[in-house]
């Protein structure tokens, strides 16, 4: 008499397992800690116009900076703050701090630019969470659209309330948020998003770039550009390494890139005297 095949699974449990839990708990205790003791830090990496080299842009990314466990990237953290719920107090952290460098930078007369930062889809659909930010922007005497949020193409796909994402989008707007859709083209994304959704710019996944040596990926780089173009939305091309790439995106006229090409993320200080060099 042979059970059913459902009633055959077992779950294995492995030393790597039982050892990721305990990362993932360790990791989890030292998040307020680390929060009061300002050890998350923003770095900034440059949008540049390839028109004129132009800095037009930066994007701010977090890196943990602990003290004893020394510099932790966020794909070993963020995954883990999205499942516990930290990211929303991390995201309102890093944006507080975005606008206290635009309101240094304001203060001290120099080039300004938009600033994006990463929002998270919990963060994204925490009903007051625009007008908390446009709050703080506020405070900052920062005007809003000096910030550009960034909400991932997943943001799109997990969630089936088109028209609540529609509303948020509507209401960052309304606050004089600039809005962009990241990592376009990471996975299903599907060109029905940018009819749906009203974005300021999309930025094209690094994907994109890896085999740009082949006319495949050339042609499919090329009409997206030209559809952005269309739709009138700002395009930036992410992950930029090498000349080869950049040359092909110039040669369809892209307008921005993001890519090591130009320079990694950096520390805000370091950042300005790179600014400054340029
Ligand atoms: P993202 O928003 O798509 O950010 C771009 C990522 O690509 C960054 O990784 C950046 O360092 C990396 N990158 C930039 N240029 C190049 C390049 O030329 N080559 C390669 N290979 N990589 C490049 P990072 O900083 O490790 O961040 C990873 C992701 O973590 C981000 O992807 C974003 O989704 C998330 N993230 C970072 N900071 C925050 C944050 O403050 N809040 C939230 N919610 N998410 C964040
Ligand atoms: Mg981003
Ligand atoms: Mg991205
Ligand atoms: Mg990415």
């Amino acid at each position: 008499n042979r059970l059913g095949h459902d009633d055959d699974t077992c779950i294995f449990y492995d030393a790597s397992f039982t050892a990721r839990l305990q990362k993932e708990q360790d990791l989890s205790a030292l998040f307020l800690p680390s929060l009061e003791n300002e050890d998350f830090k923003i770095y900034l990496q440059p949008k540049v116009r390839l028109a004129d080299g132009r800095v037009m842009g930066a994007e701010a990314l977090v890196r943990w900076d602990h003290p004893l466990k020394g510099m932790i990237y966020p794909s070993d953290f963020i995954p883990l703050f999205e499942k516990n719920g930290s990211i929303c107090q991390l995201d309102s952290y890093i944006f507080t701090k975005v606008c206290s460098v635009l309101e240094r930078w304001i203060k001290e007369g120099r080039e300004i630019f938009p600033i994006s930062v990463n929002l998270s889809r919990q963060n994204f659909k925490k009903p007051g969470i625009l007008e908390d930010f446009a709050g703080i922007a506020g405070q900052h005497h920062v005007p809003t659209g000096l910030i550009e949020l960034e909400l991932t193409e997943s943001v799109f796909f997990e969630d089936q309330d088109i028209e609540n994402i529609k509303g948020q989008i509507k209401e960052m707007h309304r606050l004089g948020f600039l809005c962009s859709l990241d990592d376009f083209g990471s996975g299903f994304s599907s060109l029905g998003l940018l009819k749906e959704f009203d974005v300021d710019t999309i930025k094209l996944d690094r994907r994109f770039f890896l085999d740009i040596s082949q006319k495949k990926a050339k042609d499919v780089v090329s009409c997206l550009l030209e559809l952005s173009g269309k739709l009138k939305v700002h395009t930036v091309a992410e992950g930029i390494e090498t000349s080869e790439q950049l040359d092909f995106l110039r040669s369809i006229n892209c307008e921005l890139v993001q890519g090591y090409i130009f320079s990694r993320p950096l520390p805000v200080s370091d950042f300005e005297a790179w600014a400054d060099s340029q």
